[in-house]
């Protein structure tokens, strides 16, 4: 990415002035650099064609400008956005409201496979500017005639790279060719493989190409560890770290200036000495309060990359990254403010599942694993609160003796005949006030560590692409491991055109059901088989009978065969309380499987193990 002398600013970019305020709410300080470089493009009208993971600020890359060209007198679809996922629809339709919320009489919609067709209909017809959804509902409705995309202005495809792993190019392609040729068209991939490259040169007319350059250099002298987010909330596991780590300062990096000051304060509930700096304090003031952490009145920063830029603190030890940074280099500029001047330092990452990939370019980058941290138990911290706490009376024996303390208690031992230790356990209750000097071990332990569910190395990185061209596609998509399978039949099959990435997609989606848990598929000529868990729920089937896979209706039924093995568990699914997961299973319950392991003695001898996760495109087998 090309640099300019100075910064960029959201101010600087011509962006509709709701927009502009919708900025300052959420508090972004400065463009990420995919804003930086796609908000000129997108607002100038241009095509574009960014290679941007999640996490680098690219939704609002592009839902910024985009609105800004918004004609809200017009109420039909104006912005269609794609995305491989329910869960990145829902999120992309919420960051939209959210830049939206001063634009008066916005709508904005997700679409998404396993919604009600009614709800989404009757919100169709009271006319919406934006719609978000994956692309086989938003091919269901454009076919039916219920969403019209004449007036659209602008196609986003967001991780289109997913979406060809998930089998929907072609979906993707079918809606590209719907729409009116006046459109504007971004895409945004994490990778750039030649599919999405070909799709690239097919519809895409003159774009800018946005690449988010990456710096490869971090200091040998910091210890870089990351921790999933999991089981416990950031802010607590943040006070884990800062009592059970020895630490002399410390930089927490957040994403915006309001999380600054909201984190900083609640720090500083907790007792920590601590404040926030941003981009909002004046520049005087700024260095008044670098020189505090210098001097050691206070330990704690939390600050945001703008206002972080170039702080040169020797004493600071560990760098947090409590939000994960928008692009590597940021990552590569907020740890190089430990491991100063030959120390040694520390950097610690929250990386929420999502932001899985960020972590995987971050390692890719910088040439070296981050290695996962055991977050401290209950335990680990008691222990080090009962060390501080005889270290705090032992620090005060060794002062002189308080001969006004040490008269009113040898008085109220005489009036009270009480042992001294009595006493000073009493004093030491006084000394706590009302807040536990432990905590309840059993109340604080989250029930997964997710340290310890760490899958093996191999299993965290992302997906390998499945390949489906030619004949004996292989896709290597892997059924779960530990969960007893059942196998399905579809009425999908070779002669309507069907390839495995499409099965995935739409089970995926209409099922929710994360890809690791679809197992072994297998195509013939006009049907399919494939493994998924034992004991899907019937509403889930319902919806997966009804949803379509190349035009044909998938009619899935339980295929007679058992495949999995005997050591499998079953997978336990949760039908309700998921977010806009109504009656459908959680997306994931592996942990809940492993709490009711169950003899899986529905594996019939001979049948082969959905451990081998490979698809077969097969001409009709004899008797099928
Ligand atoms: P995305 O890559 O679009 O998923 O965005 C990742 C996160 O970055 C979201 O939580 C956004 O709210 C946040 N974000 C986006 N742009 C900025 C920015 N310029 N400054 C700080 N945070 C941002």
């Amino acid at each position: 990415m090309s640099k300019s002398a100075t910064p960029p600013t959201f101010a600087a970019m011509n962006l509709a002035p709701p927009l502009l305020k919708a900025v300052e709410d959420v508090g972004y300080e400065q463009p990420s650099p995919i804003q930086a470089e796609a908000i000129p493009a997108l607002l100038e009208g241009h095509d574009l064609l960014g290679q941007a993971q999640t996490g680098t600020g690219k939704t609002a890359a592009f839902a910024l400008p985009l609105l800004s060209r918004l004609d809200l007198s017009r109420r039909e679809p104006q912005i269609l956005v794609l995305t491989p996922t329910r869960e990145l629809a829902i999120q992309v339709a919420e960051a939209f409201q959210t830049y939206a919320r001063h634009l008066k009489d916005f709508h904005v919609m997700p679409i998404y496979g396993g919604q009600s067709y009614e709800v989404q209909l009757r919100q169709l017809r009271r006319g919406v500017h934006v719609v978000v959804g994956t692309p086989g509902r938003v091919m269901d409705h454009m076919r039916s005639g219920k969403l019209k995309l004449g007036g659209l202005q602008a196609l986003v495809l967001d991780e289109a790279d997913e979406m060809l792993r998930m089998g929907f190019i072609d979906d993707v392609e079918w809606v590209l060719e719907q729409i009116p040729a006046t459109r504007q068209i971004a895409l945004f991939s994490a990778t750039m493989p030649k599919e999405i490259r070909k799709v690239a040169d097919r519809h895409l007319r003159d774009p800018r190409v946005i690449k988010v350059a990456q710096k490869t250099a971090t200091a040998e002298t910091i210890r870089q560890r990351y921790w999933q987010v999991s089981g416990l909330h950031k802010l607590d596991a943040l006070t884990r770290i800062l009592e059970a780590e020895p630490y002399d300062a410390m930089l927490v990096f957040v994403r915006t200036k309001t999380s600054t000051v909201e984190l900083a304060e609640k720090l500083e509930a907790r007792g920590h000495a601590c404040e926030a700096l941003n981009g909002d304090i004046p520049q005087a003031q700024r260095e008044r309060i670098v020189e505090r952490l210098k001097q050691g009145k206070i330990d704690i920063l939390v600050a945001t990359d703008v206002v972080a830029r170039g702080l040169d603190v020797q004493r600071i030890s560990h760098v947090i990254n409590y939000d994960i940074p928008t692009d590597v280099e940021a990552y590569i500029h907020r740890i190089g403010r430990t491991g100063r001047a030959g120390k040694l330092g520390d950097a610690i990452l929250f990386v929420s599942p999502r932001e899985k990939r960020l972590l995987y370019a971050i390692e890719k980058t910088i040439r070296q694993p981050i290695e996962p941290m055991q977050m401290p138990t209950a335990k680990d911290i008691n222990l080090q609160r009962v060390l501080r706490f005889k270290q705090r009376i032992r620090d005060s024996l060794a002062n002189e003796r308080n001969e006004l303390y040490y008269q009113l208690l040898t008085e109220v031992q005489q009036e009270e005949s009480a042992e001294p230790l009595e006493i000073a356990a009493a004093l030491a209750a006084l000394l706590q006030g009302d807040e536990p000097l432990l905590l309840n071990e059993k109340e604080h332990t989250p029930r997964h560590d997710p340290a310890a569910r760490r899958p093996p190395r191999d299993e965290q990185r992302p997906p390998r692409r499945s390949k489906t061209a030619g004949s004996d596609e292989v896709i290597p998509l892997k059924g779960h491991p530990e969960v007893e399978m059942q196998r399905f039949r579809i009425a999908v099959g070779y002669q309507h055109g069907v390839k495995p990435g499409n099965i995935v997609g739409a089970i995926a989606n209409e099922a929710q059901l994360d890809s690791e848990y679809i197992g072994h598929i297998e195509i013939f000529e006009d049907y399919s088989t494939v493994d998924m868990p034992a004991g899907m729920p019937k509403e889930t089937l319902f919806a997966l009978r009804k949803a379509r896979v190349c035009q044909q209706r998938l009619d899935i039924a339980p295929a007679g065969e058992t495949p999995a093995d005997g050591s499998r568990k079953t997978l336990s699914f949760k039908s309700k309380g998921k977010p806009g997961a109504k009656g459908k299973p959680g997306p994931k319950t592996r942990t809940a499987g492993k709490d009711k392991p169950k003899p899986a003695s529905r594996a019939k001898p001979g049948t082969k193990p959905a451990a081998k996760k490979h698809v077969k495109k097969r001409e009709k087998p004899r008797g099928a």
